[in-house]
């Protein structure tokens, strides 16, 4: 998919400028992360630009992470970088091991990898704990922050609003010696939660309120998943996460819009510490761009979380859910994920994009991809009362029409074969070209039949349709093309057919915004997403499928003639017994104009 024109990308015209500038030329990289002096002895960095992707494991990675994944890790490989896989674990609370493995699951079925012959770059912030409290302590010594005693109340009520200055807090002036003995104190365990905080001391009358003397360290008495209970202090996010990039030697730290108004903490805190020796020059340079939005999904995590523990989808990996857990189940294509990503490109503003455009980039994908197969979902019998009981031939079906280089398949052939219900019509509406009695019709990479007629029940309903076959008419014999027939029909030969389940997905939502107000609200009308999923959003149906199918691995995707793209399940398919998943049908039929 490498031929496909960039969309807009205004990181990348920021990152070719600083390459020709050289700005970046001169860092060196310790091998791991470290501080100025380690990176100082050591080489110049190999890699021309250090991204990263740095998640908190406290949940699924779902779309919008996606799109932040690609553009880090391909930002690096196009420009000879590297991107590094950071867990930014420094919240003792609601981390955890599940949701770490879970994300580097994701992170590689997308294609992206933190290792190569020469690095490994996989990184937890928790362990950088050592090195952010000895930059509290310097900042302590060098003046720039105090340890603050007042209630979270007080802080509050000094803090000030958008349009008026806040006001000193009573402990702003504590000696050095104090901050000092009292962050001691507090790192030793003495203070219970909440007692003290170290605040930086930069200006409560600054007009951006995130440079009020924000927190950075505050007292937390939990167990780490990482460092069980050795800390009881722990650095607040928007002060370890600038050290974190520097530490690693980040050059471009990539982030999304709502970080904006922290750029000038992020910097603060750098240049401080690169002052005091502790930092290597040139500092990472934090760059924010807009959001995924989707229609017709929901993407934050409390909704996520309320979707599965409420049970309206079977947990994380849930092929409805917009997590990647649930993109892979599905059987969406990382390769789509790319194309898309490329698609949609990167900016600062808002927007919200149709699904249908992550649909379409992931049936172009697929289209390519994916080897054909027949699936009858629908399945109605097809007798042939002139071929003989007990005989079967070889058809031949091209596994993609696209490239011959995949060879052929045989499916065999017989008296009895399975065809689509809605095939056949014993009183055909205008334009129907398929299976009515007295019509000849082709069955695919097989014979040309003639309809003779139905067997019904007792309901009326019908069980079998009857056709005689032009023996001469085989696919692929120079007969033919001898009778031009309309209609063309997939089949399978019931003797061989392989029964399986199959779960055709649609939306979880039946409506663009999920939980927005809809035109026609009434002003005091709160609406809840919850009451706008689909509840025919997964249908179990059992189709006979062609036999070559029943060896399908897990995690194997096709497409099925005239139906769309299904995987076979990789958790519910036995050994020899896959059950598959429709990840789309082949063209967006179901939501025109939506
Ligand atoms: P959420 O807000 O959905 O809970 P998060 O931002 O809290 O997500 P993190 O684990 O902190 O989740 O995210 C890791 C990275 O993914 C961050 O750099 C974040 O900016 C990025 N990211 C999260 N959501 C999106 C999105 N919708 N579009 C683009 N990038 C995103
Ligand atoms: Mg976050």
């Amino acid at each position: 998919m490498s031929d496909i024109p960039a969309a807009a990308n205004f990181i990348r015209n920021i990152i070719e400028a600083d390459l020709a500038a050289g700005k970046h030329a001169q860092r060196r990289w310790a091998g791991r992360p470290g501080l100025a002096a380690e990176h100082a002895a050591a080489p110049l960095d190999p890699a021309k630009i250090r991204t990263r992707f740095p998640p908190e494991p406290n949940g699924y990675l779902h779309f919008g992470h996606a799109k932040s994944i690609l553009l880090n890790f391909g930002l690096a490989a196009e420009f000879g970088g590297r991107c590094h896989m950071r867990f930014d674990d420094t919240n003792p609370e609601k981390e955890e091991q599940e949701y770490v493995d879970s994300i580097l699951d994701s992170v590689r079925w997308l294609g992206c990898s933190w290792q190569d012959e020469t690095e490994n770059n996989l990184y937890y912030a928790s362990n950088y704990f050592d090195w952010m409290l000895q930059f509290a302590e310097y900042l302590i010594d060098a003046g720039h922050a105090y340890v603050d005693s007042q209630s979270a109340e007080e802080m509050r009520a000094r803090r000030g609003t958008l349009t008026e200055a806040g006001q000193d807090s009573p402990f702003r002036n504590r000696s050095i010696e104090e901050n000092r003995a009292l962050f001691k104190r507090m790192q030793a365990g003495e203070f219970p939660d909440g007692a003290h905080i170290l605040r930086a001391k930069i200006d409560m009358a600054s007009p951006n309120i995130n440079l009020r003397d924000p927190a950075i360290y505050r007292i937390r008495h939990a167990t780490h998943h990482n460092t069980g209970d050795k800390w009881c202090v722990y650095p607040m996010y928007t002060f370890a996460h600038p050290i974190e990039d520097a530490l690693e030697c980040i050059t471009h730290s990539l982030c999304t819009l709502e970080f904006e108004d922290q750029r000038p903490f992020y910097e603060w805190v750098n240049e401080r510490l690169a002052e005091g020796g502790l930092l290597q020059r040139p500092l990472p340079r934090q760059i924010e761009f807009s959001r995924l939005n989707l229609t017709y999904i929901v993407l934050s995590k409390r909704k996520l979380i309320q979707l599965v523990d409420e049970k309206h989808v079977n947990g994380w990996d849930d092929p409805r859910l917009p997590t990647l857990a649930g993109a892979r189940r599905r059987g969406y294509a990382p390769e789509g994920f790319r194309l898309f990503a490329e698609r949609i490109g990167i900016s600062k503003a808002d927007s919200l994009i149709e699904y249908s455009v992550f649909e379409d980039a992931q049936r172009e994908v697929m289209n390519q991809l994916d080897e054909r197969r027949v699936a009858v979902l629908d399945p109605l019998k097809l007798i042939i009362d002139n071929y003989p009981e007990g005989q079967f031939e070889d058809c031949h079906a091209p596994n993609h029409p696209l490239k011959p280089e995949l060879g052929q398949r045989t499916m065999p052939f017989g008296r009895e074969l399975w065809i689509e219900a809605e095939d056949f019509q014993e009183i055909p509406q205008k334009g129907f070209r398929r299976l009515f009695p007295g019509n000849k019709a082709r069955l695919k990479y097989g014979y040309i039949v003639e309809c003779t007629g139905c067997d019904k029940d007792e309901n009326g309903k019908v069980i079998a349709v009857h056709c005689t076959y032009l023996p001469d008419t085989k696919s692929g014999t120079p007969g033919a093309d001898s009778i031009k027939v309309k209609g063309n029909l997939h089949w399978v030969s019931a003797a061989h057919a392989y029964p399986a389940e199959i779960r055709l997905y649609e939306r979880l939502f039946a409506v663009p915004a999920p939980g927005a107000r809809r035109e026609g609200d009434a002003a005091d009308v709160e609406r809840n997403f919850l009451d706008d999923i689909n509840p025919d959003s997964k249908r179990l149906i059992t189709a006979q499928l062609e036999p070559a199918l029943k060896d399908a691995q897990p995690e194997q995707r096709f497409q099925f003639e005239r139906h769309g793209y299904f995987v076979a399940d990789r958790v519910d398919s036995g050994p020899g017994a896959p059950v598959f998943n429709r990840a789309l049908t082949l063209k967006d039929s179901s939501h025109k104009g939506a």
